[in-house]
């Protein structure tokens, strides 16, 4: 492709508004433009990245046993009320009325579609397993669209279900898309790791989230340094066995603590380590509130909370809730002498402290030397807190330590989950009607290759892996005003191009400076410059990533870029 014929909008100054490198400089490399708020127009360079992305996902796609096909993203409510997610799935869900006043949505996500027409269509055992997948735009009212690609309202995503009528069959479907996964972020040249999910109050190994290692990831992992224990920190177990403390049970004691709110208040005036304090959170638990404790240095985690209680919306009480409940404010909660209707649950930890200093539910004051079934009583102990690096790895072997991670990709073993809410069966070997047991997989592609962008980059612009880079070769003739530098660059152009390479080819009349800036924003594996020795018939080839350049005689240059491109550069 010629440059001046495709639409390349290079920036020189950093835009205000995008906070991360890859936002940055897919901006200002010309890839992206934003439409509105978490909208954006992928230019001509990130579409043929969006394309070689895709063909990759296709194929290992096909290789898993899917079959490619489209769903609308338009999708009537009716299906949304069977599945019961019209009411729950909240103000992510994009809705709007057609002309008769129909509700419809804007397709998040296509678990109630799939599901409405495999049942229609599918009704013996016979047929399964059976797996389908599409690309597809879908929308989603994030909160807090950001980052550019990485969280849009309108994004690219490739969404595989699979359909089984025995757990194995699922089991088997599920490791094949693994391994597929595997494929499709390691040919996209990904620095990724494979993490355990939160699966919801079904709990075990049952998900699994593809996570590019990088900062600016919004997800936390947790990882072992010894063992190859990795997990979401949303979902990785505490193990919970910890030493109980040898100390002798003293009196309770009421104390006077004005404006001493936070656990950093509390241990700086008991001169005390936060380990002796406990944080006491009211949750409202569906229609029920509850007192969560965790120790002092410990964070409840509201996933584990939500799981533990099976329930389906955990939230934080309001503070009037809690001024009505218990007669105090957020910084005074404490469990001794919480009215009978608010169950009490605790973290493993706070089962081994002893003389505990906590929040007295009253304003101003706390209590000191609480003991566990002495001055308050716990329902049910269970695993209720966020680990932190440092703490034993949950697989017994090594010690906790943190990464961030952007999720591109998350595969699930969804049970019946839909089957049943939307009654889509099929017949067994004998005759009996079962709900399918479904899988369900997917790939952000837009967010892929902005995890791409993010993870390759240097200060003069971004870095594309060889397979998913636009074009293979930025062609680049110093002086396009020299006869013999224009004409040696028009040649190689068509020479590289018959031999199947992608080019682009950097026609314009701009300064040699401008356009090696360009070069280097935009980031084409291999730069192919001719300059001053093209009466000689020699070019110089750089490569972007690690900055080496050759000397190359013109009958050479095709096969020397082919040995480049082969050893991945
Ligand atoms: P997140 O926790 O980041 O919101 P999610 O759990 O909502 O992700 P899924 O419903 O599993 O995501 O969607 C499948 C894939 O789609 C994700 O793994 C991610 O790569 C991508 N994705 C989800 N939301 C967005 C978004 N707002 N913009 C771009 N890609 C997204
Ligand atoms: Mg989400």
């Amino acid at each position: 492709m010629r440059q001046s014929m495709t639409f390349i909008p290079t920036l020189r100054e950093v835009p205000a508004d995008a906070e991360i490198k890859s936002h940055q400089l897919l901006l200002r490399a010309g890839y992206i433009r934003q439409t509105a708020s978490g909208v954006y127009t992928y230019m001509p360079l990130a579409k043929r990245i969006l394309d070689k992305i895709e063909k990759i996902i296709r194929e290992e796609m096909e290789n898993a046993g899917a079959a490619e096909l489209l769903m609308p993203t338009l999708q009537p409510a009716e299906l949304w009320q069977e599945s019961g997610r019209w009411n729950t799935y909240g103000e992510e869900l994009m809705r709007m009325n057609d002309r008769h006043g129909r509700d419809f949505a804007l397709g998040p996500t296509h678990e109630e579609v799939v599901t409405s027409l495999v049942k229609d269509e599918i009704k013996s055992y016979k047929r399964l397993p059976f797996a389908v997948f599409q690309i597809q735009t879908k929308f989603r009212d994030e909160k807090r669209p950001r980052f550019g690609l990485l969280r849009g309202r309108e994004f690219i995503m490739k969404d595989a279900y699979s359909f089984h009528s025995t757990q194995e069959s699922l089991d088997a479907v599920y490791e094949k898309m693994f391994i597929a996964y595997n494929n499709i972020f390691t040919r996209c040249g990904l620095n990724f790791r494979a993490v355990l999910a939160d699966s919801g109050a079904i709990g075990g190994k049952d998900t699994q989230e593809f996570m590019v290692l990088s900062e600016t990831g919004e997800d936390t992992i947790a990882y072992s340094d010894t063992s190859d224990y990795v997990a979401n920190i949303e979902m990785a177990e505490v193990n919970p066995n910890y030493e109980k403390s040898s100390e002798t049970p003293l009196p309770l004691e009421k104390l006077e603590t004005p404006n001493q709110k936070t656990i950093a208040d509390i241990s700086s005036f008991f001169q005390v380590d936060a380990t002796q304090c406990i944080k006491s959170l009211v949750f409202k638990v569906d229609d029920e509130y509850v007192l969560i404790l965790v120790r002092g240095d410990h964070e409840v985690n509201d996933i584990k909370v939500k799981n533990v209680l099976k329930a389906t919306s955990v939230e934080l009480a309001e503070h009037n809730d809690i001024e009505r409940l218990l007669g105090c404010s957020i910084g005074s909660i404490g469990p001794v002498g919480v009215p009978k209707n608010i169950k009490v649950y605790a973290d493993y930890a706070v089962k081994s402290m002893v003389n505990i200093i906590c929040g007295a539910n009253q304003d101003g004051y706390h209590y000191k030397n609480a003991v566990e079934n002495r001055d308050f009583t716990v329902h049910e102990f269970a695993d209720f807190r966020f680990i932190m690096e440092g703490d034993p790895s949950p697989d017994g072997q090594g010690t906790i330590h943190f990464a961030r991670g952007i999720e591109v990709g998350h595969i699930f073993k969804l049970g019946t989950t839909y089957s049943d809410s939307m009654e889509a069966k099929f017949l067994d070997e004998n005759g009996k009607s079962q709900s399918f047991i479904m899988g369900c997989y997917g790939i952000g592609v837009s967010r892929t290759l902005s995890a791409v962008a993010e993870q390759f980059n240097d200060e003069n612009g971004l870095i594309w892996p060889i397979n998913i880079a636009p074009y293979q070769i930025h062609l680049i003739p110093i002086n396009v005003k020299d006869k013999e530098q224009l004409i040696l660059a028009e040649e190689l152009y068509l020479q590289l191009k018959n031999d199947a390479f992608e080019v682009l080819f950097d026609d314009r009349t701009e300064r040699a400076g401008v356009k090696f800036k360009d070069s280097d924003l935009i980031g084409l594996p291999i730069r192919v410059t001719v300059g001053k020795k093209a009466s000689e018939g020699i070019v110089e080839v750089k490569l972007r990533k690690s900055g080496e350049s050759f000397e190359v005689e013109r009958s050479l240059l095709s096969t020397f870029v082919q040995k480049l491109l082969k050893s991945g550069e």
